[in-house]
């Protein structure tokens, strides 16, 4: 494999983070949706996101831990799929980093999309092939210039 890559539009970006902010301390949850690379379709390289879906942490330590409700997530499966989207990708994020996977990321990982990271305090936004924790380059597309 040559190599996956996300391609995050920079409205995404500034979503996923504003719920990341939002839910601080505890972790926030939420599916991509996109097309590309997705759960269906493994032959592209490339996936592009094109909605975010904030999802309900039900974990019982949402401190520590990310469980999406499993109810909303099939909502926002099936609002993609009306959208002619699919899964491209799932986020949550580390309050206190790092923004790399847990032992519990890498042992709760069920789905073959790339699992996107959000150190909060640092402000890094990594993505990973989960269980194996191959690296997947994220691209923040349409950023503005700050000069
Ligand atoms: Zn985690």
């Amino acid at each position: 494999m040559r190599g996956v890559s996300l391609i995050l539009p920079a409205v995404l970006a500034d979503a996923l983070w504003a719920h990341a902010v939002r839910e601080s301390p505890r972790e926030c949850v939420g599916a991509l949706g996109g097309t590309g690379r997705t759960a269906e379709n493994w032959n592209e390289e490339e996936a592009r996101a094109v909605a975010l879906y904030p999802l309900p942490n039900v974990a019982a330590r949402p401190v520590s831990d990310y469980l999406a409700d499993p109810i909303h997530l099939l909502w926002a499966l099936k609002a993609m799929r009306t959208d002619g989207l699919a899964l491209v990708a799932l986020y949550h994020s580390h309050p206190h980093g790092p923004a790399r996977p847990s032992p519990t990321d890498l042992r709760l990982a069920a789905y073959p999309v790339p699992y996107v990271i959000a150190d909060v305090q640092r402000r890094v936004l990594r993505a990973y092939s989960l269980p194996q924790g191959t690296a997947v380059q994220v691209i923040v597309e349409g950023a503005e210039e700050h000069s």
